[in-house]
């Protein structure tokens, strides 16, 4: 479920929005004034902020600044009927929409929809590592190659996806233990060349012009991509 917070001064109006709103699932956090939304931004962690511009303590322009600064959490700007420079300048410092006061409350829903889904959409994407036909998704841990998937133990996985995280950067193999295999195992380096040959046996189909997992000698492993 996603949490909106809404920064808005007139309780009227921000009675309004959480009611459509929690009428399709999301959950909202309610901020009155300016000086308690940044607080508020970072006890709840919402999804979006509603951010009306004219509070009373602290202006919206200044709230989303410093949202910036530390978020890309999505922001809507709350803007008066004929505010139209603000909205302008609301695009500029990285507002992703605004809505008109007085809304129609399915308008409002469907703009806070869409950038919920846009956001949400751009996250998810960040997690599927592509590298020409090599795609490796982070999250759900599964390798393809040319659209097949690639079955590997947990712990090749586990090689696999720490030097997808980092490409073109070469760890030794004392690098790799730490961060796969942890502090506690106290076997040997040879884990580490196994894994790797393993590794390289199952993506054998992958386009060289693509990428491969490079051995850098007397240095260590890489997983080196022309194609990011
Ligand atoms: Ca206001």
């Amino acid at each position: 479920m996603s949490t909106i917070l809404i920064v808005e001064d007139e309780f009227a109006i921000s009675q309004v929005l959480k009611v459509y709103l929690e009428k399709v699932g999301y959950q909202i956090v309610q901020c009155y004034n300016g000086s308690e939304a940044l607080p508020m931004f970072h006890e709840h962690q919402p999804h979006l902020v509603l951010l009306d511009i004219m509070l009373p303590d602290k202006n919206g322009w200044m709230i989303l600044k410093e949202i910036r600064q530390q978020s890309s959490c999505p922001v809507i700007m709350l803007t008066a009927l004929g505010e139209v420079d603000d909205r302008l300048a609301g695009f500029d410092q990285g507002a992703d929409d605004y809505i008109t006061k007085p809304f129609v409350a399915d308008e409002m829903v469907a703009r806070v929809k869409a950038v919920l889904r846009r956001s949400q959409g751009n996250e998810q994407a960040s997690f599927i590592k592509q590298f020409g036909q090599l795609e490796i998704d982070t999250r759900a841990h599964t390798v393809y190659l040319k659209g097949q998937e690639v079955v590997l133990t947990p712990r090749d996985l586990s090689v696999l996806l720490f030097l997808a995280e980092y490409p073109n950067q070469t760890f030794t193999r004392e690098q790799l233990i730490e961060h796969v295999w942890g502090w506690e195992y106290d076997g040997s380096d040879r884990a580490v060349d196994l894994a790797i040959k393993r590794l390289r046996k199952a993506l054998m189909n992958w386009d060289i012009r693509e990428g491969e997992i490079k051995t850098l000698r007397g240095l260590g492993y890489q997983l080196s991509v022309t194609k990011k």
